[in-house]
């Protein structure tokens, strides 16, 4: 099998080869080639200790991202590569954190370490493809399974768990039945896993085409570490957005949520929109104005979150409002802060003529017209 590298990682491979050292494109970019999906990431493992890396490129930039764990980034056309020397870890205490790391020179000890069997498959050109833990079969099955012992590589790092979540969603794999176990029986270490991994991790499984089914599969172990108080049953119908999906899956405690795993702002926020938009004004005049308190972008965010998880109905009021394009916002009266300008309005008082100008309207009090709006707006001057 050839599969298609970039030239990059290829030129990469070849210099560290020709140095006399093994190297190969391995993890996630060998599955999704092997996958028939576009790579973007290529890690690189190699023989080579972190400073004999350096030195092969040394008319290259490089970053010691992680030397400790021998990780060297290489700069080719304003990109890093990370170019990571073959190793295994040892002693797992904390299941966080390795006690220490040792380095290899055979890429088999450092496949062994890797998480899933659908991730620890290696490649090269010279040498092929290297899949010593049968990954390629788990990919044609559509299974991930731990390298060795489940209960064993889950106990040495929680976080081990989550990923498989996270692949199960990502990649629509099914758990494989001992792989599964083993997270059934540790679901507790899961407490482990700092919350900022966690939001990384389950950001992305909330956005995998299999999410559904890993929620219901694993409600109750992923509920040790986030409160699932929401309509988690109906996140799938959300549109793929991080922080919409979120909020479905938590419901009434999502703001708790979302402190305890520092979420920035932005999600906190959509998250508050949509909590207060369960209940709608039905009254037009009231609808207007709360659409129009949204602003544009937010009011998008409510319609489509309620299209998709009440069902509400495609022609829904709040719907045809939007699409009627009835004047909703400043942005959408037919006079501009230039043209109060024209008929003497104070610089400083544009803001404010134009917000009461917009209240007119959507009172159904003044047509947004030009001339009706201008009379209204020099009514109002004195
Ligand atoms: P993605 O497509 O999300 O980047 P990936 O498989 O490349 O998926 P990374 O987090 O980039 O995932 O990790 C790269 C590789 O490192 C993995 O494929 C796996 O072989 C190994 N790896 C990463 N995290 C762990 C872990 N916690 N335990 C064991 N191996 C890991
Ligand atoms: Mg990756």
């Amino acid at each position: 099998m050839r599969l298609q590298l970039t030239k990059n990682t290829e030129f990469i491979i070849e210099r560290l080869e020709e140095n006399g050292y093994d190297a190969f494109a391995v993890g996630g970019c060998v599955r999704d080639l092997i996958m028939g999906r576009i790579a973007d990431d290529f890690d690189i493992t190699t023989s080579a200790l972190p400073n004999e890396t350096k030195n092969v490129f040394f008319d290259f930039p490089t970053i010691e991202i992680g030397i400790r764990h021998g990780t060297v980034a290489v700069i080719l056309d304003k990109r890093p590569y990370e170019i990571t020397t073959f190793r295994v870890e040892s002693d797992y205490t904390d299941s966080r954190h390795p006690d220490s790391v040792e380095f290899v020179r055979d890429i088999e000890s450092d496949l062994a370490r890797r998480d899933f069997t659908v991730n620890a498959i290696a490649y090269s050109h010279t040498r092929g493809i290297v899949d010593p833990f049968g990954g390629i079969d788990d990919i044609k099955n559509k299974q991930i399974r731990a390298v060795g012992d489940p209960y064993k590589r889950f106990s040495e790092d929680a976080l081990r768990i989550l990923r498989a979540l996270r692949f199960s969603s990502t990649l629509g794999f099914e758990i494989e039945k001992n792989t599964k176990e083993a997270i059934d029986s540790l679901a507790h270490t899961l407490k482990s896993v700092s919350p900022e991994r966690v939001y990384t991790e389950l950001k992305k499984l909330l956005l995998g085409k299999n999410c559904q089914e890993v929620l219901n599969q694993f409600h109750s172990s992923l509920s040790k570490i986030i409160p699932m108080n929401g309509d988690y049953q109906s996140v799938y119908k959300c549109p793929a957005d991080e922080a919409m999906r979120f909020y479905c899956l938590c419901g009434d405690k999502t703001q708790d949520a979302l402190l305890a795993v520092r979420a920035d702002n932005n999600a906190k926020n959509v998250c508050k929109i949509l909590s207060a938009s369960k209940v709608i004004p039905e009254n037009e005049i009231e609808l207007k104005k709360y659409i129009s308190s949204l602003g544009k972008a937010n009011a998008e965010t409510v319609i489509a979150y309620r299209r998709a998880v009440y069902d509400e109905d495609a022609e829904g009021k709040s719907i045809l409002l939007l699409k009627s394009g009835a004047p909703l916002f400043i942005s959408d009266l037919a006079v501009n802060g230039n043209d109060l300008l024209g008929i003497g309005v104070a610089p400083n008082n544009i803001g404010k003529v134009l917000s009461m100008l917009l209240n007119s309207v959507l009172e159904n009090n003044s047509e947004n017209t030009k001339e009706a709006l201008l009379n209204k707006a020099k009514s109002q001057i004195y």
